[in-house]
């Protein structure tokens, strides 16, 4: 999937869902990643803001070629930690 956009300013950041995809956010299982994993695909402009579905966020990834790869099925929550 390709990202339109990287950074999401106040006005364009959807409540409630994934700011790539636009998946509504009860619709994902949680995954934990790292703070400093974060702040590199951060959508926002903000420190520790923002919201992305696991599957953007392994998009996102992908694109700064983190090797990293979360799995994520039903019920299953991905532990991701360092880079
Ligand atoms: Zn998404």
């Amino acid at each position: 999937m390709k990202i339109l956009k990287w950074k999401y300013k106040d006005d364009e950041r959807p409540k409630g869902k994934c700011y790539d995809c636009k998946l509504d956010y009860h619709k994902w299982g949680d995954i934990i990643i790292s703070n400093n994993m974060w702040e590199l695909i951060n959508p926002t402009y903000h420190k520790g803001a923002g919201l992305l579905c696991p599957n953007c966020v392994q998009n996102r990834l992908t694109i700064l070629k983190r090797k990293k790869i979360i799995k994520c099925g039903k019920g299953i929550k991905a532990m991701l930690w360092g880079i």
